[in-house]
């Protein structure tokens, strides 16, 4: 591999992760959970706040799966999810052996459509099925739209986990993200905005949520003086040292929020003559993105034919990575025998759409 490739989302190191580290290997932290994994809990319970409670895990996949647990979902239920996403808001629905339906996304935040989601609710009722949980996800740093989304389950009473795995610092009238559900997740994956290397948090509202979450995450085990378990376990829980690194970066967490957002600016600018291509950006005031990605969409009837595809290997032969967006999960071969509620919108962004690297 070439080292000069400009990737879409590299990990970056803060040069604050060091001195973190030889703390946890002093005090012989080499394992999971543990201080320093509380100490990442409470950084991260700071920077929202204190308006959650934080459980680290080792990865955001494993903390959408305990957050479905928490939140009652089992085999059989019904899981509204938001087709314009990565597989990993999906996967962890089956995990549990209950049904995914998805539900097509809007324009404005390419993230659910509150309409279609009103629609999917009213005809699951229909056939007799009572959703009961709904995955929204706020894409590529952009919240969704937290009111008229909230209104909808509301209604039902049914709970909200907001996959915002992409999106720590953003927010919605001030709001961070991550808080704006009954339950919220963060990926701590390389390609993140900050990383642990590999690791995710759940956000959750009440400390009960939490000590069960932490005993699901835990292997499960009974309070007795010996290995007892009454119910099924999970390793799930995020190592000293992952934390450690997760610390040394969010110290710089605003510095790379900035970045994200200057290489937003910087292709607004460059496409700002560019007829046929739109930066994907914030709709109103009202939201604020960390524009983990920039991404674009291109409307070939007005760029002379050029189309993402086009673009993508235009900008690999300069060994940049471009990335088409998000496949919808109603078009994978995985999970298209499952029911969708979909008009046309997340399928033609993926037609249309290109995620661009740093510059
Ligand atoms: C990255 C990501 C996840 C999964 O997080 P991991 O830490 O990689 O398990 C889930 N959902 C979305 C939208 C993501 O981007």
């Amino acid at each position: 591999m070439n080292v000069d490739r400009i990737f879409l989302s590299e990990a970056h190191s803060s040069g604050k992760e060091l001195s973190y580290l030889q703390k946890a290997l002093q005090v012989k932290a080499i394992t999971s959970g543990g201080s320093i994994v509380r100490d990442f809990e409470k950084d991260l319970e700071h920077y929202l706040e204190d308006k959650v409670y934080v459980n680290a895990t080792n990865s955001g996949t494993a903390a959408i799966h305990l957050g479905l647990m928490l939140l009652g979902v089992q085999s059989g239920d019904e899981v509204l999810c938001q087709t314009m996403t990565f597989s990993a808001s999906v996967n962890p629905i089956l995990y549990i052996g209950a049904t995914p339906v998805f539900v097509d996304s809007e324009p404005s935040t390419w993230n659910m459509c509150p309409v279609v989601l009103d629609e999917a609710i009213q005809d699951r009722l229909s056939k007799g099925k009572k959703t009961k949980c709904i995955v929204v996800v706020d894409l590529y740093g952009m919240p969704y739209q937290v009111e008229k989304i909230r209104a909808v389950p509301a209604s039902y009473s049914i709970p909200l986990l907001e996959d915002s795995a992409e999106v720590l610092g953003s927010s919605y009238k001030g709001m961070p993200c991550g808080t704006l559900g009954d339950i919220g997740v963060f990926s701590f994956n390389g390609n993140k905005i900050i990383t642990t290397s590999s690791g995710g948090a759940l956000l959750l509202l009440d400390k009960l949520q939490k000590e069960r979450a932490t005993f699901l995450a835990t292997q499960a085990r009974d309070a007795a003086p010996y290995y007892q378990h009454s119910e099924i376990g999970y390793n799930y829980a995020m190592s000293s040292i992952a934390a450690a690194v997760g610390r040394g970066q969010l110290e710089v967490l605003k510095e790379r929020i900035q970045a994200r957002r200057d290489n937003h600016s910087f292709y607004c600018e460059l496409f700002s003559e560019a007829k046929g291509i739109t930066v994907f950006s914030e709709p109103s005031n009202d939201f604020f993105s960390n524009y983990w990605l920039t991404t674009i969409l291109i409307d070939k009837e007005k760029t002379n034919g050029l189309t993402p595809e086009i673009f993508r290997l235009f900008l690999e032969e300069f060994n940049i990575e471009g990335r088409h967006l998000w496949k919808p999960m109603h078009l994978q071969p995985i999970f298209e025998k499952y029911p969708y509620y979909v008009d046309k919108m997340a399928a033609s962004l993926f037609e249309i759409g290109l995620c661009l690297s740093r510059f």
